[in-house]
């Protein structure tokens, strides 16, 4: 079974394409997995792995981590380009996401004054007003939806909940406009026997009709990069990813990327 990449709280800083240096920061369990998704394409493996034995990174060991890793890299004179929360799951899940981030700007207005904080995460916790007011205080606020289509957005991202809807994704997210950056995984495949594919030309007017909702500020494509739990899906190449980004961009007037 594919199980979690990420065996630290703070780990890398790994080069990202879209981040540049970027240190992360995982408010996940170290040796298991917590999200309010279970995404057929997630690179930290199915929820069926379990949350493993080590609970969430106290608010103090994560200030504690961060402040000697950005110390030590600062007299090294390393390069630094990002501050990024991803990890093994969706870090606004954490209880006191809100205190985490107020540590992290603090530390890095400290020792690396220039970095971007972004946080990736998944709008499910997006209703929750301390939750959204941190998420305002960072550079990047990447939400994702990967879907506009209901039973498509259930079956590629698979929320716990059954009241989180796209509906109230859509709701969440457009409280960031003109702030957020929605990023959207495009592929498809099959999972249990049925096609998933959210490329098509219903998905992607959809898709607009969300994004003109939204306003964000951008609007990043990509696709499946690295192994995914379920092994049919298919990366759509960059050629069909750059059409598709120029389509919204025209629709919409926000600028699309694609990495
Ligand atoms: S939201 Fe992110 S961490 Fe959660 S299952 Fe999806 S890809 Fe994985």
């Amino acid at each position: 079974m594919q199980t979690v990449l990420f065996h630290e709280t703070i780990f890398g800083p790994i080069h990202s394409r879209r981040l540049g240096a970027s240190l992360g920061i995982n408010l996940s369990p170290r040796d298991g997995k917590v999200c309010s998704f279970d995404c057929l394409y997630c690179e930290a493996g199915y929820n069926a792995q379990g949350p493993g034995t080590t609970g969430l990174p106290p608010r103090a060991e994560v200030k504690a981590l961060l402040e000697a890793k950005l110390a030590d890299m600062k007299a090294k004179g390393e390069r630094l380009d990002a501050i990024t929360f991803s990890g093994n799951g969706e870090p606004t899940l954490h209880p006191d996401f809100a205190g985490v981030i107020d540590d992290t700007i603090a530390l890095r207005d400290k020792y690396f004054p220039n970095v971007k904080i972004s946080v990736l995460n998944n709008a499910t916790m997006a209703a929750r007003s301390a939750v959204a007011d941190a998420l305002r205080k960072v550079d990047n606020n990447i939400i994702k939806l990967d879907s506009a289509v209901e039973s498509t957005m259930r079956a590629l991202d698979r929320p716990g909940s059954p009241t989180f809807t796209v509906e109230a994704a859509i709701a969440g997210i457009r409280q960031f406009a003109d702030t957020g950056i929605v990023q959207t995984m495009l592929t498809r495949g099959e999972h249990d026997g049925q096609p998933v594919d959210n490329t098509t030309d219903v998905e992607i007017e959809a898709l607009i009709d969300a994004y003109r909702q939204i306003k964000p500020r951008q609007v990043m494509l990509y696709s499946i990069d690295r192994r995914t739990p379920e092994q049919s899906l298919q990366q759509v190449p960059k050629p069909e990813l750059q059409a598709i980004a120029d389509r919204i961009s025209a629709a919409t007037g926000i600028p699309v990327t694609v990495s």
